[in-house]
């Protein structure tokens, strides 16, 4: 059933509304802010008392007169409110504390010991996260709680996690209600490509307006969407499962059941498998890597130089596996409509250029691309942190980001 509002609600709703666009416009003027937000100068001027009363936003100087009375611009302010983000991984979690603004204020990457359980993990990151906003110097009062980026598959709803990928003997992991208990804060959580697309969303401002497909390349692949502003979770909160997108090609085995998957040809784990089986020992050798299940990590950061260094073999295989990313993508955006496709994630460092172009190529070769719009591929505004920034987006986005949900959430 579709839900009503009261007119309260309403209020918070118009006031994010005006938020948003001081945001992403400021600094701008009360006057300028009428016509951007389809409000009258009365409500506008009704918000923004209320948006100063909170200290979410300050007047920042004057605009140049016209003849008339000058008039006061507003800014956001970045010490309004606070956030932490915590971006989970098998080995490693990458906290961070972002101020309203999407600015990094402290960060630290806590390694996480093989086979960790869940009980282990999550007061080290607890006590990390608190760490870092007292280095931070974060008003408690204005911290509003924690955002968690894990990797899917996720149980949305129940903030579960649910076995996921290479977390040795993590069943069912109710993280959200974990962590609400160990930092005595709200917490959100989200897919890691998911919140990455809120993040970019969040600190991109009008470069990220619209809709978008945000396709994360972390130990897996996912992709985040953005639709017409509106960020997409789905029924279980499993939007954009990317990686299994079928595409053609056979053999390689998706942990999901499937054989023709995208996952399997795009993780770093696929890559340095393929490099290894089309390119021989020797080039691995000569690269460094050793196709190792223990040493991913390392043999794809060799990879990764090698191909910028322009090592044939290297190159030969990001290039490959580029063009199965835009053989997805192609699919992907297809299917939504978006005019821009966001790449981001740690993986991707030093070989963005190369993904991008592969992914360009394929979805700029249809007639709607021709006829239509051109689609822009580009990297992520936000760079390595997207998935912990995103994390945190996930507080900041979820308290101020108009959206249907603030209308109807009881
Ligand atoms: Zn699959």
């Amino acid at each position: 059933m579709t839900q009503g509002t009261n007119l309260p609600r309403v209020g918070g709703y118009n006031q994010a509304v005006v938020l948003d666009a001081i945001r992403t416009a400021g600094p701008v003027s009360r006057v300028e802010l009428a016509p951007l937000t389809g409000l009258t100068s009365q409500t506008v001027s009704n918000v923004v008392r209320r948006l100063l009363d909170a200290g979410l936003v300050s007047e920042s100087g004057h605009a140049p007169s016209s003849g008339g009375k000058r008039r006061t611009l507003l800014s956001p302010r970045p010490d309004g409110a606070y956030a932490v983000g915590v971006q989970l991984d098998p080995d490693a979690a990458v906290v961070v504390v972002v101020d309203l603004a999407g600015e990094v204020l402290a960060n630290r990457r806590v390694s996480l010991p093989d086979g960790a359980a869940p009980e282990e993990v999550v007061p080290r990151v607890a006590a990390a996260a608190r760490r870092l906003t007292a280095k931070a110097q974060v008003d408690p009062a204005r911290l509003l709680g924690t955002g968690i980026a894990a990797p899917g598959p996720i149980d949305g709803p129940a903030g579960a996690v649910v076995s996921p990928p290479n977390f040795t003997g993590w069943g069912r992991v109710p993280l959200r209600a974990m962590f609400e208990d160990a930092t005595g804060m709200p917490v959100a959580m989200d897919n890691d490509a998911t919140a990455a697309a809120i993040g970019e969303r969040w600190i991109g401002g009008r470069k990220r307006a619209g809709s978008f497909l945000f396709i994360y390349l972390g130990t897996g692949v996912g992709a985040g969407i953005v639709l017409n502003n509106t960020v997409l979770h789905g029924d279980s909160g499993n939007a954009g499962e990317f990686g299994h997108i079928a595409i053609a090609a056979d053999g390689l085995s998706c942990d999901c059941g499937g054989s023709n998957c995208v996952g399997p040809y795009v993780s770093p784990a696929g890559v340095i498998g393929d490099l290894v089986q089309r390119h021989g020992a020797q080039a691995a050798a000569r690269i460094g890597v050793t196709g190792a299940a223990a040493a991913v990590h390392r043999d794809w950061k060799l990879l990764r130089q090698a191909a910028r260094a322009a090592d044939p073999a290297a190159l030969d295989a990001v290039r490959r596996a580029g063009r199965r990313f835009g053989q997805a993508a192609r699919g992907a955006v297809a299917l939504l409509d978006v005019s821009r496709v966001v790449l981001g994630g740690e993986s991707i460092r030093g070989i963005e250029h190369i993904l991008c172009e592969e992914i360009d190529a394929a979805v700029n070769a249809t007639s709607v691309a021709r006829v239509i719009r051109r689609i822009e591929v580009e990297k992520s505004v936000i760079g390595d942190a997207v998935g912990a920034v995103g994390a945190a987006s996930l507080i900041l986005h979820g308290n101020y980001a108009p959206g249907w949900g603030m209308l109807t959430r009881p």
